[in-house]
């Protein structure tokens, strides 16, 4: 039987889960780490680095370093998320060919689907690396908020990734089915989903016979982690303005290094109270004296940070409780998911609101991948009776006239589904209709998201009023959507899958795939080159670090300054190896940057 991977690919980090023997595991990479960061980068030799290796040196390469990419997947270049992206993103983000989104890596344009598939197939080969066997076929979590453009390119993503997504389900669904796998609850359950880029809320009915309901879902694919970092980083930003007059906007490596500092207090304070923020020579004054930035966050001003924030989800969870027509004792158990939910103070949010303590059986970061794997594995086992019963998240309809949005099918419908309307010509000797696909909340179709849109042309010649055209919607298991237009009399039909209008074209998919085989051939040769080219590459951003401190320390004297040349030396031509790829040489210099940097640490030390 075919093997089945779960991939549950977070704005944050990755994780990837298979059912073993009826067990549901998730798989460790190389690190040992059951989470890979969602992060690739580009090096100046030209070489991609996916997960932990591209995130060590995210500091050192700003520029040329991704994080973050599911935020701007299946958007368009004119939607008001990306221009936010584009304005605090430490990498370049630029209009693509079909109103899309491209991410330049050392000169390079990358759509957004390519970024993920970069990282969809770090996990693939994490997997193969664990079974000892190729795997080809996945299932893939999005945020249940996610729209049909959203999901598509996703799918494009896994499928450039070299992967065959046989199915696509929503994040807090596969946590809900990784919590009653296996243990004959009949529960209604509400998951809470914090997670680095996206808040979801789904409320879901399991019942004892494997069946898994969605009652309701809704949440925001903008407000995450990355957002409460982003407060913590004014923070930070402002007070820094306040006493040195200087904004380190400015400067990206400055930027680089406030997210990863905001991001660590932030996770410290889950657990402490106070937290040091402490970035020495973060800039340079007009003066050219070297700068620091040291500060102490309480969790106190945390709280206060991401107050807004945090009313914001529970806002979403009161209306979603409303959508289900449920009162809040009806709600038997909460789980929490995402790595924000370790924050206490979400915590305490959600057990105010739900007037009950939330579950501490399942693990934020492990429990969707876990879910996709299980219904993967159920998806090629037909002895496994288990049913999932999603919701659309949006109301799907189609623009009429004067603007308006004429809803077809109601958010939270269970999928998969089909709905037929029939409407009339609106002229006389009308001979073709538009019909543009919609999806989304509003009334105003202007405000909605327009999945695509088709013509139906050849009707035939009549007044007014008097053709009648059928128009069927159907949105599939993985929430995609399909529709089709029949002329009543003439059985004339024609149909279209609603592709992302934001998305890639086929030649261009079939294209990324080729390229990103070569890549795989390419990673799985290097191998030994890579390990060494890693530790290297962390030597070397340590002694860098440690520069201007040594510098001052010991350049008044001969000796010192002709320790820093040598050390400048050997940077050198540790770099030029890794240019060229030679494993054996990289391994040669290796030594000497150990040396070095032990060297550094020590004078220091001293000082
Ligand atoms: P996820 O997308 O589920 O991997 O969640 C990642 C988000 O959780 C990131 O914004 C992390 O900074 C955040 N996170 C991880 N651990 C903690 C923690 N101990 N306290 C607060 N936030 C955390």
């Amino acid at each position: 039987m075919d093997k089945v991977i779960g991939i549950d690919l977070g704005t944050t980090n990755s994780c990837v889960g298979i059912v073993e023997n009826g067990n549901p595991v998730v798989i460790p990479n190389r690190g040992g780490y059951k989470t890979t960061p969602s992060m690739v980068a580009v090096t100046e030799a030209g070489k991609r680095l996916v997960g932990h290796i591209a995130k060590r040196q995210a500091i050192t390469n700003a520029e040329n370093t991704v994080y973050a990419a599911k935020r701007l997947i299946g958007r368009k270049w004119t939607s008001p998320q990306v221009k936010n992206a584009v304005a605090t993103s430490s990498y370049k983000v630029v209009e693509g060919p079909h109103n899309d989104v491209r991410i330049v890596l050392r000169d390079k344009e990358f759509s957004v689907p390519e970024v993920s598939a970069m990282i969809l197939q770090e996990m693939k080969v994490i997997a193969e690396d664990y079974l000892g066997e190729p795997v080809s076929k996945a299932v893939i979590t999005v945020p249940a908020y996610f729209n049909d453009n959203q999901r598509q390119a996703t799918k494009d993503a896994g499928e450039i990734a070299g992967l065959e997504v046989i199915r696509i389900i929503n994040e807090p669904t596969s946590a809900a089915l990784s919590y009653g796998y296996g243990r004959n609850v009949e529960k209604v359950v509400a998951v809470y989903d914090f997670g680095g880029g996206t808040f979801d809320i789904s409320i879901l009915e399991i019942a004892g016979n494997g069946v898994f309901k969605v009652i309701a879902t809704a949440g925001d694919t903008f407000l995450g982690g990355e957002d409460v970092d982003a407060r913590v980083i004014d923070w930070l930003v402002q007070g820094f303005k306040d006493e040195h007059d200087i904004d380190l906007r400015q400067d990206r490596m400055a930027l680089q290094r406030l997210k990863d500092a905001a991001e660590k207090a932030k996770c410290e304070l889950s657990a402490v109270s106070e937290a040091e923020v402490n970035l020495p020579f973060i800039i340079t004054s007009s003066r050219n004296e070297a700068l620091h930035l040291q500060r102490t966050l309480t969790r106190v001003v945390l709280e206060e940070l991401a107050e807004d924030l945090i009313a914001r989800t529970v806002d979403i969870c009161r209306q979603t409780l409303e959508d289900a027509r449920l009162e809040k004792n009806e709600v038997e158990e909460v789980l929490l998911v995402g790595g924000m939910t370790r924050m206490p103070k979400i915590q305490q949010a959600v057990a105010k609101f739900f007037e009950r303590e939330p579950s501490k059986g399942v693990h934020p970061d492990e429990v969707v991948a876990l879910g996709a794997a299980i219904q993967g594995a159920a998806l090629v086992d037909d002895k496994q009776d288990m049913i999932l019963l999603d919701v659309t998240p949006h109301a799907l309809g189609i623009m009429t006239f004067g603007n308006y949005f004429e809803e077809l099918i109601p958010a939270n419908t269970t999928v998969p589904t089909q709905r037929q309307k029939i409407f009339t010509t609106s002229r006389d000797n009308q001979t073709a209709v538009k019909i543009l696909v919609m999806q989304g909340d509003s009334t105003k179709a202007e405000d909605n998201e327009l999945l695509g849109e088709f013509i139906l042309t050849g009707l035939r010649r009549a007044a007014k009023g008097t053709v009648e055209v059928e128009v069927t919607f159907e949105i599939n298991a993985d929430g995609i959507v399909s529709v089709r237009a029949k002329d009543l009399e003439t059985g004339l039909e024609q149909s279209i899958q609603v592709t992302a209008t934001s998305g890639l074209t086929r030649d261009e998919i079939k294209a990324m795939i080729e390229n990103s085989k070569d890549e795989l051939v390419d990673r799985r040769t290097s191998e030994e080159f890579e390990s060494a080219r890693q530790e290297a590459e962390k030597t070397i951003t340590q002694i860098e670090e440690l520069f201007p401190q040594v510098q001052q320390v010991v350049a008044s004297s001969d000796f010192g300054r002709d320790a820093i040349e040598k050390a400048k030396g050997i940077v050198a031509k540790a770099r030029q190896a890794i240019e060229k790829r030679d494993a054996a040489a990289v391994k040669e210099q290796l030594e000497g940057l150990m040396r070095t940097h032990r060297m550094f640490k020590g004078v220091v030390a001293k000082t």
